[in-house]
């Protein structure tokens, strides 16, 4: 049973907005980039773990504390005399270990997951202990993507390749036990823990004056409407104007959370692409008008 549902990444969502309207610098990029990627191999290990027995709790993206120090789980899986730790991770390609060093395919050094999971399973522990309860504890880094490989010359018992997961999965539904009240409890008291951290912290700077203008295709290829039909260039997409701007006022809030929202802040964000007329008409139909003249702004 899902305890926990994986939420929405929020500051994926800002992120997918500010790509479409700036330029992210290389490293921006980068980090841009693996968090899609790593949100993805969440998403498909939520959907292995759909073969999972019912009987078992499952929590997903918690960020927990202990002692000052945060820590974040992919996957907790509370079964009957353990949990499971589950870390995901979505590389691909050739990634190599040489004497207990990570490197990718490109031959660079990376972090090493192993020791990632070590400290995650440690501060768990301790957390668990200071709550009162004992379980013992069993870590996995899951490796979700079929493309990848790792070449090393030792058995790693916590690593569960792209071929292992199906088995891994077996082992885990064997003696399913019905569990009482307090593994319960304990899920309970993860969930109250969960720490929610700001999605804005870590964004790359950006200001109202340098994003880019206008309304962007809402399917994936993000690119700008060119005219009022709005008809998509690339995609062929077709949006109505409504949904088009109170898309666009979404994106607007978002953003900048501490702006108000007016006919000429929103009629600029689109780009001119449409009339102020429509524009007014639009907020006015969704929204309250408060204040009046220079501070009328909806809400
Ligand atoms: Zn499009």
């Amino acid at each position: 049973m899902i305890f926990r549902q994986r939420p929405e990444k929020f500051e994926l969502v800002l992120l997918h907005y500010l790509h479409a309207r700036m330029e992210f610098s290389y490293e921006e990029g980068v980090t841009y980039t693996n968090l899609v990627k790593g949100y993805e191999g969440e998403l498909k290990s939520d959907g292995w773990l759909r073969g999972l027995t019912d009987e078992w709790l499952v929590l997903n993206d918690l960020l927990l504390e202990y002692n000052g120090s945060k820590f974040q789980i992919d996957t907790l899986i509370i079964a009957y005399e353990r949990i499971y730790l589950l870390d995901v991770k979505n590389f691909e390609g050739d990634h190599s270990i040489k004497e207990d060093k990570w490197y990718t395919p490109a031959g660079k050094p990376e972090k090493n997951p192993l020791h990632q999971l070590e400290r995650c399973e440690t501060l768990l522990r301790r957390l668990l202990h200071d709550l009162g309860f004992h379980f013992p504890i069993e870590s996995y880094l899951i490796f979700i993507n079929p493309e990848f490989h790792l070449y090393t010359t030792s058995i790693h018992p916590a690593i569960i390749f792209p071929t292992q997961l199906n088995r891994f999965l077996k082992k885990l539904n064997t003696r399913p036990v019905k569990l009482n009240k307090k593994h319960y409890q304990l899920a309970q008291q993860l969930v109250d823990h969960h720490q929610e951290e700001s999605p804005y912290t870590r964004l790359p700077e950006y200001s109202y004056e340098k994003l880019k203008k206008g309304i962007t295709c809402p399917k994936h290829c993000k690119t700008f409407f060119l005219d009022e039909s709005l008809i998509c260039k690339e995609c062929r997409d077709v949006e109505a104007v409504e949904a088009a701007v109170l898309r666009s006022v979404k994106e607007f809030t978002l953003l900048f959370p501490d702006k108000k929202i007016t006919t000429t802040d929103i009629y600029d964000w689109c780009g001119g692409i449409k009339s102020k007329k429509a524009i007014r008409r639009i907020l006015s139909k969704h929204f309250k008008l408060v204040g009046h003249r220079t501070s009328a702004h909806y809400v």
